[in-house]
């Protein structure tokens, strides 16, 4: 089978590689058919994240055919549509009996990380009972490409750790797809404000679509400054930070009113300064999270409804076999106008 295979820093290509066999009896073979490119997948190309190892599929975002079933895996058959989720858990460990499926005793993020990943024909799923939704007939699957990860991130990691509430200010710095899906997912609290900020005018004028109260472009407005201004020279109840460098995770405690939440989503890979010789009398509470993917069957619900759309991230569209055009598309995406880029595996 096709896989995009990551070679070190900087290197990946796309390559032939065999088909998944089930290694475990809870394991599933998906036969993918639409995957997509995240910008954890850029981290881990920058060399961001170690645990991700040369030779590794990449990849943890999908929708696709239950191929081959294990012998103890309950309700999926052979045949069955399902979305994958970014996050593998086996539901039964302590970390899971909480909810806390990031940190999986045996699972947490390890698609196209510490296992192989999506971004190919097949992929092995561990722990496919809890770790694939099967997708209700009639739903758009390419949409549904936005639930494996950025959905459930933008939410969990912003809206809900930074206790989004009915007329709660909130400015999201970064209008990349984690942002604009922060942006979508907070609308279901109806907030006061909520303002974006970003350096590429292209997305702050989708974010400005999506419902966005106020966009502010860094590279050419001082965000601190708007944000008071807009604010009463309070701050925000809540700033999420989505783009994943310290300059960004330090303009979100420098936003942040007292009392308020710093939200932190981005992935980091060196140091941020923490001010707090600023923060320290500010009641100010500072979040981290790796996704859990327990808002997933929620968001399923939202979809099915009509209350969301996340189709509406798509910007392009790849077969596999151009699926470094895709990375390319992606990478360069203040050029492409790209938001997510959908590869059609089959
Ligand atoms: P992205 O790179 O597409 O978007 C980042 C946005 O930040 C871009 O629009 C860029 O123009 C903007 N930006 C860059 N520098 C800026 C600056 N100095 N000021 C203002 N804006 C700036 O990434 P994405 O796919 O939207 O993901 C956002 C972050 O979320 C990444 O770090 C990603 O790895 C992370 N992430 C975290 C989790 C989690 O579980 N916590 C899951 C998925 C992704
Ligand atoms: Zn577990």
């Amino acid at each position: 089978m096709k896989a995009i295979v990551y070679h070190g820093p900087g290197n990946k290509s796309l390559d032939e590689r065999p088909i998944p066999e089930l290694a475990a009896p809870t394991d599933a073979i998906v036969k993918v058919t639409r995957t997509t490119i995240c910008g954890t997948d850029l981290h881990i190309l920058k060399g961001d994240v170690p645990t991700c190892e040369p030779g590794r599929i990449l990849g943890h975002e999908g929708v696709g055919i239950v191929h081959r079933v294990g012998a103890a895996v309950q309700g999926l058959a052979v045949g069955d549509h399902v979305l994958i989720s970014c996050i593998s858990s086996c539901g039964q460990c302590d970390y899971c009996r909480r909810g806390m499926y990031s940190h999986c005793a045996t699972g947490g993020w390890i698609l196209g990380n510490r296992i192989d990943g999506t971004q190919a024909e097949y992929v092995r799923i561990p722990h496919a009972q809890t770790s694939l939704y099967r997708i209700p007939p009639g739903l758009d699957e390419e949409a549904l490409v936005m639930l494996s990860d950025i959905l459930p991130t933008g939410f969990e990691c912003g809206v809900l750790n930074g206790k989004v509430q009915p007329g709660s200010t909130v400015a999201i710095v970064g209008a990349g797809p984690i942002g604009l899906a922060s942006l979508l997912t907070a609308q279901f609290y109806s907030p006061a404000q909520v303002v974006m900020i970003d350096r590429d005018p292209n997305r702050l004028e989708v974010a400005q679509r999506f419902g966005a109260t106020a966009c502010v472009d860094a590279s050419r407005q001082d965000p601190e400054a708007e944000v008071m201004r807009l604010t009463d020279g309070v701050g925000v109840d809540c700033a999420i930070e989505a783009v994943g460098i310290p300059a960004t995770f330090e303009m979100c405690t420098s936003l942040v009113a007292p009392g308020g939440v710093v939200a932190n989503v981005g992935v980091h890979g060196v140091k941020a300064d923490l001010h707090l010789e600023k923060l320290w009398d500010r009641n100010v509470a500072i979040t981290t999270r790796l996704v859990d993917t327990v808002s997933t069957p929620m968001l399923l619900k939202t979809v099915r409804a009509g209350r969301l759309d996340p189709g509406q991230l798509i910007t392009h569209r790849f077969p596999l076999s151009k699926a470094l055009d895709a990375y390319d598309t992606f990478s360069r995406a203040a050029d492409t106008r790209a938001l997510k880029v959908v590869i059609e595996v089959s």
